[in-house]
This record gives C-alpha cells, structure tokens and sequence, in this order.
C-alpha cells in the first residue's frame, strides 16, 4: 500500500494506490482571494489541510496507517515553500510509520497515470498551470521534445482572464464563454515543436481593452492557442514515430482541447487517451501510482535524510529505470 503527496503549487492531495488500483484521491485546493498564486500562503494552506486530508483519505481506501509500505512525495518540481510543506508532513508521518520516502517528478507522474487509461508508450501533451510541455520516452529518459517559451497555458489562460475580471482558476469560465463566442484572428506562434503565449496574451488583452466581445475572445484564445498545443503534439507524434497521444494537466480538462486532440489523432490512425478528470488536475493518486513502480523496483533512497525538495527539476533530468 503506497500513499501519494501531491503538494507541487495550489493542490494538496492525498491519494492510496494498491497493485496499480487506485482506493482513494483526495485533494484541496487553495484559492487566492485576490489575484494569483502566493506561494507563502499555498504553503499555509497545504500545512492547515495536510492531516485531515491523510485521515480522510485512509478512512476511504479502509486501511489503518500500519499497512503502509511507503509514502511517495512529489519533491520536484514547483514553487519552494509549497514542496517545503509537502516534503515536511511526509517526513514526519514517515518517521513515525518507519516507511521509507520515494520522491516523485511530478511532471512524470503526470505522464505515467496516463497508463491507467491504457497507454503504452504515448507522447504527453502536458499543459496544466505552470508547465506546457510535448514529452515522450527515448532511451531511458522522457524527453521534452517542445515546451513553452514563456508561460505555462494554464497561467496564461488565468492571467487574460484575470484581466478581463474573472477571478482564478479562469480555464473553466473561459470554456463555457466560448461557447458563444465567434473567430478573431490572434498571434499563432509556434516554432519547431515550441510554443509561445506572451504574444496572444498581450493582444487579447488590448482587444478587451478596446471593447472587444469577451466571448468572441474566448473562443478565440481557445482556437489558437489549443491550434498551436495540437500541432506541436502532432509533430513530435510524427518525428519520432508514436502512434499514441495521452492528456496531461488541469487544462486538458477542457472539452475543446480533447475534441481537437481526438480529430488529430483520428486523422493519423493514433490512439488517443485521456484520463478522468481528477487524474488530469493535480492529485495524490498519480504520485501514489509512480511510487508504487519505484517502490516495488526498489528504486528509492535508504534514509529520508537524502530525501530533499527540488524546485527546479526537469522531466529530462530523471533516469527513468523503470521500463
Ligand atoms: P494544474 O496546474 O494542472 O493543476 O491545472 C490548473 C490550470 O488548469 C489552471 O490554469 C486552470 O485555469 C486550468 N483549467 C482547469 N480547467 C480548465 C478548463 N476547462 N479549460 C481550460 N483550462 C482549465
Ligand atoms: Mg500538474
């Protein structure tokens, strides 16, 4: 029995997998009252919600803390004091329960929960708040084949919407305005396999202060900007020969994406896969699912004390001795 920490930036998450079954997910999210993300006050919250969400989550899965075998933590990567947090409750309850630390790229664990739905060997379209990458398997590493130049998707989304007054997360309010919304041309800029969103972010902004239609905008920003994840996608699928595409991130949760990842994929005989919803946002569960792998190929520090938070830790870096 593994238990997952999921604590990289807004989630706190507690999540209990046994034998590749998922028993429980859950998670809280904070929700700044005003404006973005404070790292600080995330930390804060996730230090408040920490033990009642461990509670919640053993009573659900109905095991008692001595079946544990391990407490997997997604130690890497995302803002500091948030990972801090994180890795300091799972310290403490691993130090009481004598269960080892297996420490997660939470990026990967995006990636890998994919395999629940079926994949094999998929390219990922990760697009969540903070990260936008293409990743895929090639010799012994997931690779980043493209990534933004600039902002994560989901921070972009946020911030046009924060601008055009709705409050955070903006994704989901920006789907359902689109839905009534027509075409305006914007920025499209996509190099290679790498994105850029500052451009379209500036643009939309001066269309809403002009007094363009925030429908219209919308629809719009949903158009080009998920055009533009959808292409990058396609062509590393192309350049090194997958034929299987998997959703990663809060912003796949937007129907749009999935229907244009869906046609895609139809168009060049790929298989398309998308996991449920609370396995596409932050959550306990898929750093649960990645620990067990790692715990069951023992693939894990010895002592705590080498367990430590590592903000800046990318998907490439991680030897992936697991396949
Ligand atoms: P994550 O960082 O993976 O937890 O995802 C959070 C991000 O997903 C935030 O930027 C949200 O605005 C975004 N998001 C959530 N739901 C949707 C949606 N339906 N459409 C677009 N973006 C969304
Ligand atoms: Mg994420």
């Amino acid at each position: 029995m593994i238990v997952g920490i999921e604590c990289t930036a807004h989630t706190f998450g507690v999540g209990v997998v046994d034998n590749g079954k998922i028993l429980t997910n859950v998670k809280d999210m904070y929700v700044p009252k005003k404006g973005g993300i404070v790292p600080i006050e995330s930390a804060k919250h996730h230090k408040e919600v920490a033990e009642k969400l461990w509670w919640e989550a053993l009573e659900k899965a109905r095991i008692n803390e001595k079946k544990i075998d391990a407490i997997a933590l997604s130690n890497a990567p995302g803002l500091a004091p948030c990972l801090k947090a994180g890795m300091d409750f799972a310290k403490k309850k691993a130090m009481e329960l004598k269960v080892p630390i297996i420490p997660i790229n939470h990026c990967i664990a995006h990636l890998e929960i994919g395999r629940i739905s079926g994949a094999k060997d998929p390219v990922l379209l990760y697009a969540s708040g903070a990260n936008t990458q293409i990743i895929a398997y090639a010799s012994g590493k997931y690779r980043v084949f493209g990534e933004t130049l600039d902002i994560g998707i989901g921070n972009f989304i946020d911030k046009v919407a924060r601008h055009m007054g709705i409050p955070f997360p903006g994704g989901p309010k920006i789907e359902q305005l689109a839905k009534n919304g027509k075409y305006i041309e914007l920025p499209y800029s996509i190099k290679g396999m790498d994105v850029s969103f500052s451009g379209m972010q500036t643009k939309i902004q001066q269309l809403f202060d002009k007094g363009e239609k925030i429908e219209d905008l919308s629809f719009s920003l949903q158009e080009t900007a998920f055009a533009m994840l959808i292409e990058a996608a396609e062509r590393a699928m192309a350049h090194i020969n997958k034929n299987e595409l998997v959703l990663g991130g809060g912003v796949a949760c937007n129907s749009r994406l999935q229907e244009m990842a869906k046609i895609m994929c139809k168009e060049r005989e790929a298989k398309f896969f998308c996991p449920a919803k609370e396995f596409l946002v932050d959550n306990g569960a898929m750093i649960a699912f990645l620990g067990e792998i790692l715990f069951n190929k023992k693939n894990y520090p010895r002592n705590i004390n080498e367990v430590d938070i590592l903000p800046r830790e990318r998907t490439d870096e991680v030897y992936v001795s697991w396949r």
